[in-house]
């Protein structure tokens, strides 16, 4: 692999959610890339985590139960990896049907909005390819590819399914608050992802950490897969004034997208204490 990269890597998908890898196929190729320790952060499901620790058992890598979830604060959607969660505990299984439900009802207003415009079958088509999974935007964007209304599947984004687009459905995330108070009754550590990703300024930024922090948030994604060194430095710069931890994670989806990869990420600054610093962990 080239470019940097990590024997760590706390943020990826896999079919479960809205990955185009199955579990196994994630943690074998996030082995090839030389990653030792990985959490599987599927959207809202922890569904493929036992496949994936499965699989990290047979390589043996070390894998993070984990799940990235969705939730709402002041009115802007944030995304929280949960590190380290008790799959089984029962607050986390029912914020996450929560949201399952939550997402559910806006893939049926989505599909209704775009039978309005002569565009139908979403709905049958989308559960068809979810099954007992998690029905997620990217899910329809591969159908309307599919069946030729865009040409990508980031033009059905673009077109349809993007904030002020046509099909664009709000949805009713559990809170904030409630998210990360989950998390940890589940044994877990909340991350806040990808925070330069939200289209905020930096005064938002400072603001929502703080929050974030006093509601028990632990740790932010300091490095993530798109990050270049400015983004380090931003984020950086975020976490030590927030006094919170830093994490890695790529977001990885796709092998179709070659920017972000198992794995290629830059390493965390010696200045944030890393997430994991309390882990038992079979490195070095
Ligand atoms: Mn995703
Ligand atoms: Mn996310
Ligand atoms: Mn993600």
């Amino acid at each position: 692999m080239q470019g940097p990269h990590s024997k760590i890597d706390l943020h990826c998908h896999s079919r479960a959610s809205d990955g185009q890898l199955t579990p196994a196929e994630v943690v074998a190729r996030a082995a090839a890339n030389g990653v030792r320790v990985l959490a599987l952060t599927d959207h809202d499901t922890l569904a493929g985590v036992a496949e994936a620790a499965a699989e990290a058992d047979r390589r043996g890598m070390h894998l993070v139960p984990a799940v990235e979830c969705s939730c709402a604060w002041q009115g802007r959607e944030l995304h929280i990896v949960g590190l380290g969660v008790n799959p089984a505990a029962a607050g986390l299984q029912a914020q996450l049907w929560q949201a399952r439900d939550a997402r559910w009802r806006r893939m049926r207003r989505i599909a209704d909005k775009l039978e309005a415009r002569r565009i139908n079958e979403v709905f049958d088509k989308v559960c068809a390819a979810v099954g007992d999974g998690m029905p997620t935007r990217a899910h329809v964007a591969r159908v309307l590819h599919a069946a030729g209304h865009v040409q990508s599947v980031q033009q059905a984004f673009d077109r349809y399914l993007g904030r002020g687009k046509p099909a664009w459905t709000r949805v009713e995330w559990p809170t904030m608050e409630d998210c990360v108070a989950a998390i940890r009754d589940a044994g877990g550590q909340a991350v806040l992802a990808h925070p330069l990703a939200y289209g905020m300024t930096g005064a938002w930024l400072r603001r929502t950490l703080a929050a974030f922090r006093d509601a028990g948030g632990e740790a932010v994604e300091v490095v993530c897969g798109s990050s270049d060194k400015q983004a380090v430095l931003t984020a950086t710069g975020q976490a030590l004034r927030a006094g919170l931890k830093g994490s890695v994670g790529s977001d990885f989806h796709s092998p179709e997208n070659p920017w972000i990869e198992l794995g290629r990420l830059r390493s965390l600054p010696p200045a944030v204490p890393p997430v994991w610093q309390d882990w038992p962990l079979p490195l070095e």
